[in-house]
């Protein structure tokens, strides 16, 4: 008897597929950057896994888990990777080594373990943007006060000493304008052991910034060119698109390009740049992760940096970068004082047209700590700068007592 013929109406059944889940992402830090990431993962389904050192971070309200632990800990680490598919940062000052060792056990992580211990140590992070052709203020390790003075023979004063690892808003930096600066400086710093290295001093015209997301396979995208205003070294403002010339702006896109390849990033970098009155355009440094000068992507942008970074660890392709609008302003909202973490002032804020409140949702404010940022995006700078500055001065954290 003939074997029976198959029919289109009546097709032979299919085993059935197995559950499709989404991946889940492990976060080492639970930061404001850590929540924003949290949610463009959940915008595709994704559930995500904390790491901190303390309890309630801004995350935490989002995260599946929270382990509580220390995240140079190898342990905990694997103990991160075991719940989840990829991990990710959300600082760099995450102990490479520890990092490796998640690699070893057969975990994803992303930015790699060898990235990060090329980026979180400024002097090494310098040295390879040197060794890749970058252009960078001139830089040298120091040993011993002697060598300051020995470096300011060749680079002039005022120079800028610096701490080569767990630097962050100024936090870490000196500017010595003369001999006498050098002790106090040296000491403040905890100079010794190959702690410090110094630069020479930039006479910036303005501070640049942009944003790459480099994915998995090599491909990346580029943001706007933005400008960032530091206030006490805190990042204050954000204007994108940055107001220079196409050809400043053209050539600084390419150098941070070619920055982000020569450390292999795979994720959203931040690159730092320094504009000089002629034009030259200097490295400052890399952040190896979504960084508050990209935040305004988030309202500005088709795909914002959150996202696009989700997309990269993961493994998707990458969102467009490109501006809904012809500008934006972002303004970072910090603490006036201690109290709470909520805010006076959201509700006028919020009516101001246009404008894009974020709060991190932090326990506590600070004097000086970033509680949350405000977009506004426009036709022209000069009217998105007015309508943020007035909307963010409505906002303010720290006067009232602590719930
Ligand atoms: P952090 O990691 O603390 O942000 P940075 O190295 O970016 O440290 O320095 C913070 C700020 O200090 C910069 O945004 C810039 O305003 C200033 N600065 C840093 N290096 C130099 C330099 N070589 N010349 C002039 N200003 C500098």
């Amino acid at each position: 008897m003939p074997p029976l013929a198959a029919s289109s109406t009546n097709p032979a059944p299919k085993p059935p597929r197995p559950p499709t889940t989404s991946p889940t992402l492990g976060l080492v830090g639970g930061g404001q950057l850590a929540k924003m990431l949290a949610q463009a993962a959940q915008q595709f389904g994704c559930e995500v896994v904390v790491l901190e050192r303390t309890p309630n971070t801004p995350a935490a309200h989002l995260a599946r888990t929270t382990l509580l632990g220390d995240w140079d800990d190898p342990a905990n680490l694997l103990k991160l990777g075991a719940q989840v598919d990829v991990t990710t940062l959300e600082n760099e000052f995450v102990a490479s080594e520890s990092l490796a060792a998640l690699e070893h056990a057969g975990h994803a992580v992303w930015p790699s373990s060898r990235t990060i211990r090329l980026v979180q140590d400024k002097l090494l992070q310098k040295e390879a943007l040197a060794g890749a052709g970058l252009p960078l203020p001139r830089f040298v390790a120091v040993a011993e006060p002697a060598d300051i003075a020995a470096a300011a023979l060749n680079f002039g004063w005022p120079l800028v000493l610096k701490k080569r690892r767990n630097g962050y808003d100024g936090k870490g930096n000196a500017t010595l304008r003369s001999p006498a600066d050098i002790a106090s400086a040296w000491a403040e710093l905890g100079g010794g052991a190959g702690a410090l290295y110094v630069e020479e001093f930039c006479p910036f015209v303005a501070e640049l910034a942009i944003m790459i997301v480099r994915g998995r396979a090599g491909e990346s995208v580029a943001y706007p060119l933005v400008e960032t205003v530091q206030q006490n070294h805190i990042c204050h403002l954000v204007k994108a698109p940055a107001a220079v010339a196409p050809d400043i702006a053209q050539r600084a896109s390419e150098i941070a390009r070619l920055t982000v390849e020569s450390v292999e990033m795979v994720g959203a970098m931040g690159v730092e740049m320094f504009l000089l009155a002629d034009g030259t355009v200097l490295v400052n440094e890399l952040a190896p992760r979504v960084h508050n000068s990209g935040h305004y992507t988030i309202e500005a942008c088709v795909c914002s940096q959150f996202e696009n970074h989700v997309r990269a660890v993961l493994g998707w392709p990458l969102g467009d970068p490109s501006l809904l609008a012809p500008a934006a302003v972002m303004v970072n909202l910090l603490g006036a004082g201690p109290g709470s973490g909520t805010p006076h002032g959201l509700a006028q804020a919020l009516a101001v047209p246009g404008s894009h409140p974020h709060v991190y949702g932090k326990a506590h404010s600070q004097t000086g700590r970033k509680m949350g940022h405000l977009t506004v995006l426009g036709q022209t700078l000069p009217e998105a700068l007015e309508k943020a500055r007035h909307a963010a001065g409505l906002i303010r954290f720290g006067d009232s007592p602590i719930s």
